[in-house]
């Protein structure tokens, strides 16, 4: 059975998402910046994850927005095989969604026209739109309205099977040591080994949309997450860039079959604005 959809219930429900990702930081962000505030050896590094969670409360309650790079916006959909899309354009409806987010919302609109050219577009779209089928008659929408301080510092490593895991762990920390303070740490750094060039790197990005608690379910991944968390947190950037044990709250890793011929790696470094929030309609 078919399930009909109007696609102006997207752009509804995503200019709506646009304005809560952008004054609210999801739970698990926030309970990670809490539990790092409690371990936290530097004092400086305590005050600033402090000033940090005042930013965060004031944003809630004052409807002011949690950092003025309010992001371009990636959107997943992962669409229901038994569903179909009427009144439009599936694309259409989502920019339209996340242009009336970011004008009624009053966020900074951050997405030039044209990369070269660079002319504001005014409304904050296109958005970077990801789709997917998979079985059902649901519609999951999930924004990540992403910063380009820490997008700019993401990297990927096209590196050889016999680089092996030494080869994947010093990739992984060369980007977090080389964002350094420009990332606006403490960070949370998304990985994706596996797939190829392109694969790669939407792997990370989904990876940091991932809950901050969550770890992967492949042990030998999961014991991946853990010991490159403790390895970025001795390199002692910290809070800020300033010194101190917090440097990344999370990493969370994804992977996908490769190629005999290559190990792909991408990171992609997300600062502590780490902005995800998902709607299933
Ligand atoms: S990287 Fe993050 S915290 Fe830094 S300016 Fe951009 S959105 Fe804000």
């Amino acid at each position: 059975m078919t399930r009909e959809v109007n696609v102006s219930e997207i752009t509804e429900a995503l200019a709506e998402m646009c304005i809560k990702a952008n004054h609210f930081l999801s739970n698990d962000m926030k309970a990670a910046l809490d539990k790092a505030a409690e371990k936290e050896s530097s004092s400086l590094g305590r005050d600033i994850l402090s000033q940090l969670q005042e930013n965060l409360d004031i944003a809630g309650k004052d409807m002011i927005p949690i950092c003025q790079d309010t992001g371009m916006a990636v959107v997943f959909l992962e669409i229901g095989q038994d569903v179909h899309l009427t009144g439009g354009n599936l694309e259409d409806a989502v920019n339209q969604g996340v242009s009336k987010g970011y004008t009624e919302g009053y966020l900074r609109k951050s997405v030039v026209n044209d990369p070269i050219i660079r002319e504001n577009t005014g409304d904050n779209t296109p958005a970077v739109i990801h789709e997917k089928i998979v079985p059902g008659d649901k519609i999951k929408i999930l924004l990540a309205p992403k910063g380009f301080g820490s997008e700019n510092m993401s990297r990927i490593f096209m590196l050889k099977p016999a680089q092996g895991i030494e080869g994947v762990k010093t990739a992984i920390l060369t980007a977090v040591k080389d964002a350094g303070p420009n990332a606006c740490p403490p960070v949370v750094v998304g990985v994706g080994i596996g797939g190829d060039f392109e694969k790669c790197a939407i792997l990370a990005k989904e990876a940091l949309t991932r809950s901050t608690d969550e770890h992967s379910p492949l042990k030998h991944i999961r014991e991946l997450e853990e010991e490159m968390l403790e390895k970025i947190n001795e390199t002692g950037i910290g809070p800020g860039g300033l010194g101190g044990h917090t440097t990344a709250l999370a990493v969370n890793i994804n992977t996908y079959p490769t190629h005999i011929a290559g190990l792909p790696v991408a990171v992609n470094i997300c600062c502590h604005v780490n902005r995800h929030i998902s709607l299933t309609i």
